[in-house]
Formats: structure tokens, sequence, C-alpha cells
């Protein structure tokens, strides 16, 4: 099975779900790490953000 991959700022516990075909998804991490400038950000599996972190504008995919 697929993992799914997010890009996550640790500052401010918000993620992305990172889908590498989609190019809505490529527009919001752009977005998102525009907004996270300066912070540190970080790429993980979804598994390890879902639960201590909040999803960036309320994307479900
Ligand atoms: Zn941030």
């Amino acid at each position: 099975m697929l993992k799914v991959r997010a890009r996550a700022c640790i500052k401010c516990r918000e993620y992305v779900n990172i889908y590498p075909n989609n190019p809505e998804n490529q527009n919001l991490l752009k977005v998102f790490e525009s907004n996270h400038r300066g912070h540190t950000l970080i790429t993980l599996d979804l598994d390890e953000v879902k639960d201590e972190y909040k999803n960036f504008e309320g994307q479900e995919l």
C-alpha cells in the first residue's frame, strides 16, 4: 500500500498531504511553504503527523 507523505511545519503544527501527481496539491504546497517561510518544514509520513498536527486549510482529499 502506498504511503501518503505530508509536508509539516514544526513551529505551527500544521501539515499538508502530498500528492505528487495532483497539480492543485502542488499549488497548495507552494502556498503552505510561503506561509511558513522561515519556519522549520519537514516531510514525513502522514501517519506520523495526523494526530498531532492540524490539517492546513481543512483540505480533506
Ligand atoms: Zn509555520
